[in-house]
């Protein structure tokens, strides 16, 4: 998905990377004749692209950033069952907030419709959801799950 570039920065080969508002990085090498980028050589260059986006595959596969993030309780405890609540919708957490979604008990079926994602949540395994991406949660029999709230810092 797009993600406005908030700067950029070397790696540890030197090579260029940009810093996303997702908390991802992308490479942007500029090795000709295969990778053009000459722009990126350039503080000029460089400035110019701030502000664009580029498409995030790492949000898209659902990768935890490697930027550090801050835990923001509280927790949110999520209840689902047969009867009435067999769904919970959360419309994405903010810019800069990503969440994590865990299963406590039961089966659920996990949905991002804009990332063409439905796979079933895992007992102890948190998934990540990364910020200003709606997601729903299903369930055909009783489930509990726990949503947590992580800010990029
Ligand atoms: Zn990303």
């Amino acid at each position: 998905m797009q993600r406005h570039i908030l700067g950029f920065g070397r790696d540890d080969e030197g090579d260029w990377a940009a810093r996303l508002a997702c908390g991802h990085n992308r490479h942007v090498r500029h090795r000709p004749p295969f990778i053009n980028r000459p722009w990126v050589m350039h503080a000029a260059g460089r400035a110019s692209w701030l502000g664009r986006s580029f498409d995030c595959l790492r949000c898209d596969r659902l990768e935890w950033p490697a930027r550090i993030l801050q835990h923001r309780p509280p927790d949110r405890h999520i209840e689902l069952d047969s009867t009435g609540t067999n769904r919970f919708d959360d419309p994405g957490a903010p810019s800069g907030d990503w969440r994590t979604l865990e299963l406590g008990q039961g089966h659920a079926m996990l949905f991002i419709d804009a990332l063409h994602i439905e796979r079933p949540l895992t007992p102890d395994d948190a998934v990540p959801i990364p910020p200003n991406v709606a997601f729903r949660l299903q369930t055909s029999g009783q489930a509990q799950a726990w949503l947590r709230t992580y800010r990029l810092i």
